[in-house]
């Protein structure tokens, strides 16, 4: 969905918790906000309040 690769990043930080250290960039050119988690999975935060892609599509089926 998102064509840009993110490869002009800005360090802006680093933050500890219980697992490591998570470390956090931003993209010149989307301005999104990339974290880099310990186990080495990244994400990226988009800085758009309004719209969440992780909305909870309610209660799911359990067994
Ligand atoms: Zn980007």
């Amino acid at each position: 969905l998102d064509p840009c690769m993110h490869k002009t990043l800005d360090f802006l930080g680093e933050q500890r918790t219980d697992e490591g250290v998570n470390s956090y960039y931003k993209c010149r050119d989307c301005g999104a906000t990339l974290v880099i988690t310990p186990s080495r999975s990244a994400f990226a935060l988009k800085d758009a309040p309004g719209r969440n892609p992780h909305a909870s599509p309610g209660r799911q089926g359990e067994s």
